[in-house]
C-alpha cells in the first residue's frame, strides 16, 4: 500500500457562485505561500514514516494559478524529502482559463502526468451563472491542449442538477463531454452548500432547486452513457477508462496514509486525522496541525463509508480483522432491509451498493454507521 501527498492551493481569481472549499482571492501571497508549503514539508518529513509514496496531487483552489517556477520548487521538495516511487501519479487540478500551451509544457516537463479540469458544463450562460471564469469553448481548447502537450491521462469535471435544467441540456453535456480524448470523467449533482452565494439565492427564493426527481434521471442517464463509451463506474461520481483511475482518490477511498500541506490540508497516518487551520494568514505563521484522535467507532464509520461508494465494495474480512466481529453483526443487521429491498447485494464476503442503492447512498451508508 502506497501512501499519498496532497498539496493544498487555495487561490482563486475570484470565487465561484456554489464554492465551499477553503480558497482566497489574495493571489499577491502566492510567493509566500510557496516558501511555506516548502518548510511544512521539510518539518513533517517523518509523518508517512519513510512510506513509499505513489501518488502527488495539487488540489485547490487553483493549482493552475501557480508558476511552474513555484510548482517545480513544491515538487523538488517532494522529491528531496520523500520517497516518491517511479511512476507515480502527479495530478494537478486546473481551470481551463490557466491552462495556456506554455504552462502546460512547463507542467509535463516536471512530470506532472495527470490533469483535473473544472469544467462542470458546455453551457456558456450556466458557466456565467456560476460565475466559472472560462466558456465552454476555452474547455475544449484546454483539452486539446493538454493532448498536444503530451497528457494522456485528463480527467473533466461536469456537474449536473442545476436550476431548470431540461434532461436534454445534461444529456448534450454529457455527449459533448463524451466527444472529447479524456480518460477519467467525475460528475457531482450541484449542492447548496450552507455559507455559499448559491444557498442565498436560493434561500431568498431567486432559484429553485431541480426536481430531484430529474436529478436522479441525469444521473441515471451518465451511468448509462458513460458505460456505453467504456467508462468503469468506479466510485460514486467517478468514471474511469479501464485503468485509468485516479489513485490518488483510491488511496483515500482504500484508508492508506497520506500527508496533507498547505492551509485547510488534511492528513492521516493510519490512526489519526490531522488538520491544517484553513486561515491563509494563520497558516503563513506556522500554525500546526490540530489532531483529531478517532475512536473504534469513528474509524468503523470511515470503513463503511469509503469501502461502500466504491465499485469493489465493503470488504466484510477486513472489516472483521480491523473491527471484530461485533461490528460485522452490527454491519449485515443494518444492511438487511437494504438487501431486501434490493439496494444492497451480499455477495460472499462483500457487501456492494446495487444501481437503486447509488441512488440512494447516503441514506443506506447513515443507516450502516454505528449508533450509541
Ligand atoms: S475555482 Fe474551485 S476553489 Fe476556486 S472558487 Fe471556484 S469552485 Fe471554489
Amino acid at each position: 500500500m502506497m501512501a499519498g501527498i496532497y498539496v493544498h492551493i487555495p487561490f482563486c481569481k475570484s470565487r465561484c457562485v456554489y464554492c465551499g472549499f477553503f480558497s482566497t482571492t489574495l493571489l499577491e501571497k502566492r510567493s509566500e505561500y510557496v516558501d511555506a508549503v516548502v518548510d511544512e514539508l521539510k518539518r513533517r518529513r517523518h509523518y508517512l514514516a519513510g512510506e513509499p509514496v505513489g501518488t502527488i496531487y495539487f488540489g485547490g483552489g487553483t493549482p493552475s494559478l501557480l508558476s511552474v517556477t513555484d510548482t517545480e520548487r513544491i515538487l523538488d521538495a517532494i522529491y528531496n524529502i520523500y520517497n516518491v516511487r517511479e511512476g507515480a501519479e502527479v495530478t494537478m487540478e486546473g481551470n481551463p482559463d490557466d491552462l495556456t500551451p506554455a504552462l502546460l509544457h512547463g507542467l509535463k516537463g516536471l512530470g506532472v502526468n495527470r490533469l483535473s479540469m473544472g469544467v462542470q458544463t458546455f453551457d456558456d450562460a450556466r458557466l456565467a451563472f456560476l460565475r466559472r471564469r472560462h466558456s465552454a469553448q476555452q474547455a475544449v481548447d484546454a483539452v486539446r491542449t493538454a493532448v498536444q502537450a503530451g497528457f494522456q491521462n485528463i480527467s473533466i469535471d461536469l456537474m449536473f442538477g442545476f436550476p431548470a435544467q431540461t434532461m436534454e441540456a445534461w444529456k448534450s453535456d454529457v455527449q459533448k463531454a463524451l466527444t472529447l480524448p479524456v480518460q477519467h470523467i467525475s460528475a457531482y449533482s450541484l449542492m447548496y452548500e450552507e455559507g455559499t452565494r448559491l444557498r442565498k439565492m436560493l434561500d431568498a427564493g431567486d432559484i429553485a432547486e431541480l426536481d430531484e426527481e430529474i436529478s436522479l434521471q441525469m444521473y441515471e442517464y451518465l451511468m448509462d452513457a458513460l458505460s456505453v463509451a467504456g467508462y468503469r463506474h468506479y466510485e460514486i461520481s467517478n468514471f474511469a477508462l479501464p485503468g485509468m483511475e485516479s489513485r490518488h482518490n483510491s488511496g483515500y477511498w482504500q484508508g492508506v496514509p497520506y500527508l496533507g500541506v498547505g492551509a485547510g490540508a488534511h492528513s492521516y497516518d493510519g490512526k489519526n486525522r490531522h488538520y491544517n487551520v484553513d486561515s491563509l494568514v494563520s497558516y503563513l505563521s506556522q500554525e500546526p496541525p490540530m489532531r483529531e484522535q478517532l475512536t473504534e467507532n469513528e474509524r468503523y464509520d470511515e470503513f463503511i463509508f469509503t469501502g461502500l461508494r466504491t465499485a469493489e465494495g465493503l470488504q466484510l474480512a477486513e472489516l472483521e480483522k480491523r473491527f471484530g466481529t461485533e461490528f460485522v453483526q452490527y454491519c449485515l443487521q443494518n444492511a438487511q432491509p437494504h438487501i431486501d429491498g434490493g439496494r444492497l447485494v451480499h455477495e460472499g464476503r462483500v457487501l456492494r451498493l446495487t444501481r437503486s442503492g447509488l441512488f440512494v447512498s447516503n441514506d443506506v451508508m447513515s443507516d450502516l454507521m454505528w449508533v450509541e
